[in-house]
């Protein structure tokens, strides 16, 4: 069994887009990130410090907006309208949950879709699906480069994607398809899941349950990705894969902490300069 280690291929991504950054500075484009963060919620604010310290680490500018939870709508609307506009910003990121009284949707439509470096406006997600290029969601893109790291090809291969949600189970299964795989998506009204995983090469768990995916529905030499981050009681931080059980039997995973998680600001990161790069060729 080989642990897929997202922490080096993490490592590796933000040395490429911290060179990639210079290089854009060098001939005059600073990569630009503006965040929003609405609210006080505490594990979003952890989210939105670590992300403008890697912006600094690699050379990105990091635009902080931090308002306060009765932002209206409208106003939120209007901060986004101007960084639109703003030709030195190349990513715009508005950190998710929003409070109630902002609908979600109508804000993530609002973000210009060539700054939309966290891949979630309709236009990217109509691309995507499409298989033409546009900006990807950070978490599943990240599990692709991680794959690609260790020359795991999936073509032909049997995936099941556990989870629909937008942010990673869809993106996740189009990336696939993508890629020549031959993907299950699988949700919590799937009635044979264990059948569909026994028949799976890889298997990528997103559901958000402690140690959901058990040894007896992985097969001999599966590849298992693990997106779970789940907090228990005891404070350990685990995902939604049972890891002592099931990677025995697997020819590759990842692990919980140090698996996909460290990949999906590095990807945020990629996608900044994917940005910066189009403006540099504008
Ligand atoms: P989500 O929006 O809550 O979606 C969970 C998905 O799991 C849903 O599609 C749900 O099905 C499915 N599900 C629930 N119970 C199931 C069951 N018994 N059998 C099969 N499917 C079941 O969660 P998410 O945002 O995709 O996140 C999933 C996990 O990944 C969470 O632990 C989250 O913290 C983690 N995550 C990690 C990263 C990272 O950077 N590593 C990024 C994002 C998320 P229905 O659609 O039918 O309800």
């Amino acid at each position: 069994m080989i642990l897929l280690d997202g922490k080096a291929v993490s490592a590796k991504t933000k040395e490429r887009v911290k060179n990639e950054a210079l290089n854009l500075k060098n001939s005059g484009i600073e990569p630009a990130l503006a965040v929003i963060l609405v609210g006080e919620d505490k594990a979003s604010q952890t989210y939105v410090a670590s992300k403008e310290k890697a912006c600094h680490a690699c050379e990105i500018r990091s635009i902080m907006h931090r308002l306060p939870e009765n932002t209206s709508e409208n106003e939120l609307l209007a901060l986004i309208d101007l960084l639109n506009l703003d030709d030195s910003v190349d990513g715009i990121l508005v950190q998710l949950p929003l409070p109630k009284h902002i609908n979600t949707s109508r804000i993530l439509e609002a973000i210009k879709a060539s700054k939309d470096v966290d891949g979630f406006h309709a236009i990217n997600v109509g691309k995507l699906a499409s298989g033409l290029d546009g900006f990807v969601p950070c978490t599943p893109l990240g599990i692709m480069e991680i794959l690609k790291e260790y020359k795991i090809d999936v073509k032909g291969k049997n995936v099941c994607v556990i989870g629909r949600s937008n942010i990673v189970g869809k993106p996740m299964a189009n990336l696939m398809l993508n890629a020549d795989a031959t993907v299950t998506v699988t949700h919590s009204k799937t009635k044979n899941l264990k059948e569909i995983c026994l028949n799976s090469d890889i298997i990528v768990a997103a559901i958000g349950k402690p140690f959901f995916l058990t040894a007896d529905m992985v097969k001999d030499g599966a590849i298992v990705i693990d997106v779970g981050i789940n907090r228990l009681e005891d404070g350990r931080l685990v995902g939604d894969v049972d890891f002592d059980s099931v990677a025995p039997k697997c020819s590759y995973i990842t692990p919980v902490p140090g698996g996909v998680g460290p990949m999906t600001i590095a990807m945020l990161l990629a996608n900044t300069i994917k940005s910066a790069k189009n403006r540099a060729k504008a």
